[in-house]
């Protein structure tokens, strides 16, 4: 059976030439893609804050103070 070779999904050359998006190191697998959890956790910050601010549209506020 002509299935497709699994060597060729491995890729050595591809290894670990990913670089971290926050400093430029190289990434270690154990914080890929970055190559620190301190580069992860600042993606995430970065993250979390796109999520929060939405560009061209103010704070949605809340309706006035429902009566109490
Ligand atoms: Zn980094």
């Amino acid at each position: 059976m002509g299935e497709a070779n699994p060597h060729i999904l491995l890729m050595p050359e591809a290894k670990n030439r990913k670089l971290c998006a926050i400093c430029g190191k190289p990434v270690d697998e154990v914080f890929k893609p970055f190559c620190s959890k301190r580069c992860a956790d600042v993606d995430l910050h970065r993250w979390l804050k796109g999520n929060y601010v939405i560009p061209g549209a103010s704070a949605p506020r809340e309706p006035e103070d429902e009566g109490e």
